[in-house]
């Protein structure tokens, strides 16, 4: 049988994490945070998710350049995979130099920095964005005459490596610390600490931040998040806020040139004001934070139904019909808006619910389209439309507990 095999990164990334989170509790290491970590494997879900629908078009962006623009014809040999690896890393160490100094690229990764906690989960949390913007990045590669085929295959890699930098429970690693870059440089490049900013860019060797003057050794205990953190655990605000932010300052900005300084300019000059600007326009100014049982094993519970889904999803890549394909990748990303709202306390996740169950019905029907599965939604459908209120109340007082009614 066909099958995607990547598919198997989500259950030994999840398999990491529970035999770290173990770990540390067994060693008393507060590394941990419910809604953090809930937050970051979010958005990881999220990425392999969309990656299923664009990873595609990727090869053929890179197989059309390297057709049609490539300088050489590359053929893999020993040699030329090693360069390929220093060339793919050395392109990503530009690309992530630049996610930290231009603002539009900054609005992207920014979403990779805001998790304040330090652990595998944070690992996990790679946008469909910065795959984007990475690609473009790389497309350098197909140019120089690297074929599709290989660029694809070393990107698995690639995109494997950094999860495993992800840890504060790795101390340093003698003489890799010299080659590759470790969990020791990467916690580093996590750390708002001021010696620290703007530092280990490195992926997977740390010789280009040796190189260009931006390498910095762990001497000092890391504060971890951004210097300003986000107060904000929403999937939605999590993703968009930078972008937000860059939108209104160049808004206030007179003329293009000023406006394009905003977008491609700092992310050191950026007006911070404008974070409160945005914030009080769309965060919620009531913020409660309840915190029950029931609340927590409904977010747990539904996390790992919906990674469930997505190994299978994954998996059966090429079993799935293109329709089922849409139908469960909506409900996923349904579902990850719902978990980072609920975390936010949110009072609309109820409707997001609906919407969840309007997929599950819709798919069914589409392959039941019997009358006894049309008089069975019906039904249930009509009741639940008039028992909507009670239905909604409850449901909030079940997560939120009373507070929220
Ligand atoms: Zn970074
Ligand atoms: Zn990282």
């Amino acid at each position: 049988m066909n099958l995607n095999y990547m598919a198997l990164a989500v259950p030994v990334f999840l398999f990491f994490i529970g035999l770290e989170y173990l770990i540390a509790k067994r060693t008393g290491k507060k590394i941990f945070n419910f809604t953090s970590s809930i937050a970051n494997m979010n958005v990881g879900v999220a990425e392999r998710l969309i990656d299923l629908f664009t990873a595609g078009s990727f090869y053929f962006f890179y197989d059309y350049l390297h057709k049609h623009y490539a300088m050489f014809n590359i053929k893999p040999t020993i040699l030329t995979w090693i360069a390929l690896i220093l060339a793919t890393d050395l392109v990503w160490y530009w690309y992530h130099r630049a996610g930290h100094k231009v603002n539009l690229f900054w609005g992207f990764h920014v979403v990779h920095h805001t998790s304040d906690e330090f652990n595998y989960t944070a690992g996990t949390r790679i946008t469909v964005f910065q795959a984007v913007v990475r690609t473009l990045f790389w497309s350098v590669l197909p140019l120089v005459g690297f074929p599709a085929s290989m660029i694809t295959t070393m990107l698995i890699v690639h995109g494997l490596y950094p999860f495993f930098t992800h840890t504060q429970l790795i101390g340093k690693l003698g003489i890799l610390e010299y080659i590759l870059v470790t969990p020791s440089h990467h916690r580093v490049h996590h750390a708002s600490n001021e010696d620290y900013l703007d530092k280990n860019f490195g992926d997977m060797f740390i010789i280009w931040d040796k190189l260009f003057g931006t390498f910095a050794k762990e001497d000092q205990e890391a504060q971890y998040g951004l210097t300003k953190q986000l107060d904000s655990y929403s999937f939605l605000w999590q993703h968009f806020h930078f972008l937000v932010e860059i939108w209104y300052a160049a808004k206030r900005e007179n003329g293009l040139v000023n406006k394009l300084k905003i977008v491609f300019g700092s992310p050191s000059d950026f007006d911070p004001e404008i974070r409160q600007i945005v914030e009080k326009k769309f965060l919620s100014r009531h913020k409660v934070r309840v915190r029950t049982q029931k609340f927590r094993l409904y977010v747990i519970g539904q996390f790992s139904f919906m990674v469930t889904i997505l190994f299978f999803l994954l998996l059966f890549e090429h079993q799935t019909d293109l329709f089922l394909q849409i139908m469960t990748a909506l409900f996923i990303l349904i579902t990850v808006i719902n978990c980072g709202a609920i975390l936010e306390q949110r009072r609309w996740v109820f409707y997001l619910e609906v919407v969840r169950g309007f997929f599950v019905i819709l798919t069914t029907f589409y392959y039941f389209p019997h009358p006894t599965t049309f008089a069975v939604f019906a039904i249930l459908t009509i009741s639940s439309l008039a028992y909507f209120s009670t239905l909604q109340k409850q449901y909030l007082n079940t997560l939120y507990g009373s507070q929220s009614a």
